[in-house]
């Protein structure tokens, strides 16, 4: 029996639409809505996507975003000046600086990045306090991808305590928050990396398998225990032919997508594992638009815990 696809669409329109009236009672109390301001620095194709698409969901959420660019050539120091600006704007209630950064700004910039947002504006969950505060179990801003991982879970009626979890990838943004949120949800959990050993044998004790390496198709029905989870956060754009006729038969609807466009964005999972998991996020409609409800959410949390910091204060 094929597996179930996990509808991270549709999870991610419920979120949205359950953040509306935290929106408006932000509007009917503060007369402006929740602002994130999303820095874009350089014009990388993949990022303005990203964007862009980041922007429209939160015009449709009736939150405030603005873009801010800064040239591909643009120094680390012009960054963070531009991040202390944010940092100190009465309107942006959250700061997303789109990576991947230049790589003339240095090795570093990144963390350098991270580290100058105001913890209390870091909607993407990346600031060493919020980190810190992940490791505790008692995070607010937590990385966008691996919360919505967990919405969809719960939201699918998939049981998280006492499961084993296997984790694939270590990222800072993906893998190890990821391990974290399911750790303190009472998993089991095993993070996996590129110099485990043996990774399908111990991918395939799995109850829940998180794929985050940004390997297409590398996890194949080996790595995959019958009935399992599979959660694939791969997002890799192909344009090689042989490796799209490899994996989708002449015919099949992702096979006609890519003649169209050809190119197509490819997760880490082979599509062989919908014949074995018994449940499986999609590529694309599966983890990518949870990534950007949470975003928005995070974005409204952050609003209303300024708000509530003010009202404290007084
Ligand atoms: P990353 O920073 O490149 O990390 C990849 C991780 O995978 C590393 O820990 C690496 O191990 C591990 N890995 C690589 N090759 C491996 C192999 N052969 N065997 C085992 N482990 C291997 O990537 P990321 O930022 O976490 O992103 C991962 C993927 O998720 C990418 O495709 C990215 O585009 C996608 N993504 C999607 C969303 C979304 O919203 N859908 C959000 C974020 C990321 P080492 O640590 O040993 O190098």
């Amino acid at each position: 029996m094929p597996a179930r696809l996990l509808d991270g669409s549709a999870v991610g329109r419920a979120l949205r639409a359950e953040i509306r009236p935290s929106v408006d009672a932000f509007v009917t109390r503060t007369g402006r809505p929740p602002g994130l301001a999303l820095v874009l620095v350089g014009n990388d194709p993949g990022s303005e996507l990203y964007v862009a698409s980041k922007l429209k969901s939160a015009g449709e959420s009736g939150l405030r975003a603005d873009i801010e660019r800064l040239p591909a050539d643009a120094a680390l120091d012009d960054l963070l000046r531009l991040i202390d600006r944010l940092n100190r704007s009465s309107v942006h209630d959250g700061i997303l600086v789109q990576s991947p950064l230049p790589s003339a700004m240095g090795p570093d910039a990144e963390h350098r990045v991270f580290d100058a947002i105001a913890p209390e504006k870091d909607v993407d969950g990346f600031h060493p306090v919020n980190v810190g505060k992940l490791v505790q179990g008692r995070g607010t801003l937590v990385a966008c991808t691996p919360s919505g991982i967990i919405e969809l879970l719960d939201r699918s009626g998939i049981v998280i305590e006492g499961a084993n979890a296997v984790v694939i990838g270590r990222s800072d943004i993906v893998g190890k928050p990821m391990a974290l949120l399911l750790m303190h949800r009472h998993a089991t959990v095993t993070v996996c990396h590129s110099r485990t050993r043996d990774l399908p044998a111990i991918a395939r004790q799995a109850d829940i398998l998180v794929a985050a390496l940004g390997r297409p198709a590398f996890v194949t029905a080996g790595f995959v225990k019958p009935g399992s989870t599979v959660i694939d956060v791969g997002t890799t754009r192909v344009e090689d032919r042989k490796t799209i006729e490899r994996l989708f038969p002449a015919g099949s609807a992702r096979r006609q997508a890519y003649e169209r466009r050809g190119a197509l964005v490819l997760g880490d999972v082979h599509p062989e594992v919908e014949g074995i998991a018994g449940a499986l996020t999609p590529v694309p409609g599966g983890v990518g638009p949870l990534t950007i409800a949470m975003l928005l959410k995070n974005t409204v949390r952050a609003a209303q815990a300024c708000l509530e910091a003010a009202a404290g204060r007084q």
